[in-house]
């Protein structure tokens, strides 16, 4: 298995330095939020309607929460 070894390097976790590492780590998640980034924009409209629903219901979440607190005083 290469689960230790760097996804950036290839060298093992293990022989890193603190700074290899969090270089690395830079450099992976880069990597990551890029393909992100793509694969959103390659999405059709469907995703932002979902995410409209979702914002709606966080919003709801948070009247009835205040609501709630609001009540308690
Ligand atoms: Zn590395």
């Amino acid at each position: 298995m290469t689960s230790d070894s760097c996804y950036n390097c290839n060298k093992k976790i293990n022989e890193h330095t603190e700074e290899q590492k969090s270089e690395c780590l830079a450099e992976v998640s880069d990597t990551a939020s890029f393909l992100k980034s793509m694969l959103v924009s390659k999405k059709p409209e469907v995703e932002s309607e979902l995410s409209d629903n979702e914002v709606l219901d966080g919003f709801n979440d948070i009247k009835t929460g205040e609501a709630g607190r609001m009540s308690e005083r």
